[in-house]
């Protein structure tokens, strides 16, 4: 491809980007493709000649679209979102022509200094103690991974990067509403799952902080290190909310690192009266959220801010020669404030989404979802043969149907997923569920970028007739 097709394919591409946006609606939400389906139509062995764009666009329309579970869809209400964006697109397009690797400052600086001013501005806006240095990782996973390797070195003076493991004494604990991450931390970082232990919890879901305590005293006398406690402000269940503050005053006493996972809710903090839900923070090590989830900016962007970035660092660094460079006393490596080496440049979606939405346009938006979460909420609270999970959260609302006739928990578990295939299965709407002591429950949160409230109405007029069928 030369120059000139390029010009020529990447405007009707964008065309192709604007009506496929524009027409959305249209398509099912979930994809309906059976498996299998979609590597059938695929051929078996690559071209060995020069294929036209035309003829790819071609079977991206018919191949790979019916494929596709349009998470961009105003009528998208499963698991949480993953938000694009318009300027968010644009900067992914931007990204991808410049094809810089940013694994050091030298290797573009803008990038580095793009993802410092990003970093200190998300802090402003969510209310995260200046203090706090800013790092973009791919995501929250690889941030609770990073906070717990930090927090294994930090106990272990650095020991266990320099000559692994002699014995393994480390415990770390999270409630037993804690994101699945947190066990694969502890299995990656060779903690060991046996020594994860998951704290119980309230009728809210969220951690007891006197059980926390107790646990780490007993583990004391028995000789192990409590190293670190991952807390969660919005879990991936409920939304339910560890309360920060007395589970940093425990963690400062004993000397654990506080990690705080708002991967989801997080983005509600540009929203001042929301930020009571981290107080405390200035008192734990490390903190992440998801712009790639509620704050619009494409997949990957999760933000992850540590208070101790010496400690980051000499967890993280290494120093061959041939990446030695003569910037590197007076700058930001970000290789080193991570695992991997090679780096894209995700700042940049991430500071077009800020200034073409503006903090305002973000926190309306967010505003606005909570808002018609509650009032869908308040809805379901009254409706007959509907039963509300309660508290409700930011603009995460679940439920079930409960049937009068039917009381066994089984066949009403089995009952709402069949209810929520469905709804799934329609193509109008896309929900997910979760479990609460043993029940299900279908989840249904409003966060993406185009929804507006008619969509949830919508929805739940859809709902309220497919729940016929049960009631
Ligand atoms: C979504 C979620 C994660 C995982 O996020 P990834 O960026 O996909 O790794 C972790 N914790 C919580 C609470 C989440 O909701």
């Amino acid at each position: 491809m030369d120059n000139q097709e390029f010009r020529k394919q990447a405007h009707k591409i964008a065309d192709w980007m604007a009506d496929f946006i524009e027409s959305i609606e249209e398509r099912p939400v979930k994809s309906l493709v059976q498996p299998g389906e979609i590597f059938r139509e695929l051929p078996d062995s690559p071209p060995p000649k020069s294929e036209n764009i035309e003829a790819v666009m071609d079977d991206v329309n018919r191949i790979i679209l019916p494929g596709i579970t349009n998470w961009q869809s105003p009528n998208f209400f499963a698991y949480f979102p993953a938000n694009s964006s318009y300027p968010s697109i644009l900067a992914e397009m931007v990204t991808a022509t410049l094809g810089a690797q940013c694994m050091v400052w030298e290797t573009s600086p803008a990038a580095a200094e793009l993802e410092e001013t990003t970093m200190n501005w998300l802090k402003e806006m969510t209310g995260i103690p200046q203090g706090f240095g800013g790092v973009i990782q791919d995501s929250a996973s690889t941030s609770t991974l990073v906070a717990v390797l930090s927090a294994r070195e930090r106990k272990s003076q650095f020991s266990i990067n320099d000559k692994g493991f002699i014995s393994n004494v480390f415990r770390v604990y999270c409630s037993s509403e804690a994101h699945s991450s947190v066990e694969k931390a502890v299995k990656i970082a060779g903690i060991g799952r046996s020594n994860l232990r998951k704290i119980e919890v309230d009728h809210q879901l969220a951690m007891d902080p006197d059980k926390l305590e107790a646990a780490i005293l007993r583990d004391i006398k028995d000789g192990f290190l409590p190293t670190c406690v991952v807390a969660a402000v919005g879990t991936t269940g409920t939304v339910a909310m560890d309360p920060v503050t007395p589970i940093a005053r425990i963690c400062k006493k004993y000397g654990i690192w506080l990690h705080i996972d708002a991967a989801y809710a997080g983005s509600a903090m540009v929203l001042p009266e929301y930020r009571y839900l981290i107080a405390g923070i200035e008192d734990a090590d490390s903190y992440v959220f998801n712009p790639h989830k509620w704050m619009f900016t494409n997949f990957d962007c999760s933000a992850y801010f540590v208070k101790d970035t010496e400690t980051l660092i000499r967890t993280f660094e290494i120093l061959p020669e041939y990446l030695k460079t003569r910037a590197d006393s007076q700058v930001n490596n970000y290789r080193d404030w991570g695992i991997q080496l090679g780096r894209r440049f995700r700042a940049l979606k991430l500071w077009f989404v800020i200034r073409e939405m503006g903090v305002e346009g973000i926190r309306e938006k967010i505003a606005n979802h909570i808002s018609w979460a509650r009032e869908l909420a308040s809805q379901i609270r009254v409706e007959p043969g509907f039963k509300l999970f309660e508290p409700q959260n930011l603009a995460l609302v679940c439920f079930a149907i409960v049937p009068d006739k039917v009381k066994d928990v089984e066949e009403l578990n089995r009952l709402n997923l069949d209810f929520l295939h469905s709804l799934n299965s329609s193509g109008k709407v896309y929900l997910s569920h979760t479990k609460v002591g043993g029940a299900v429950y279908l989840r249904m949160q409003i966060g993406q970028t185009n929804v507006e409230r008619k969509h949830v109405q919508n929805a739940w007029a859809f709902i309220k007739t497919e729940s016929l069928k049960y009631l």
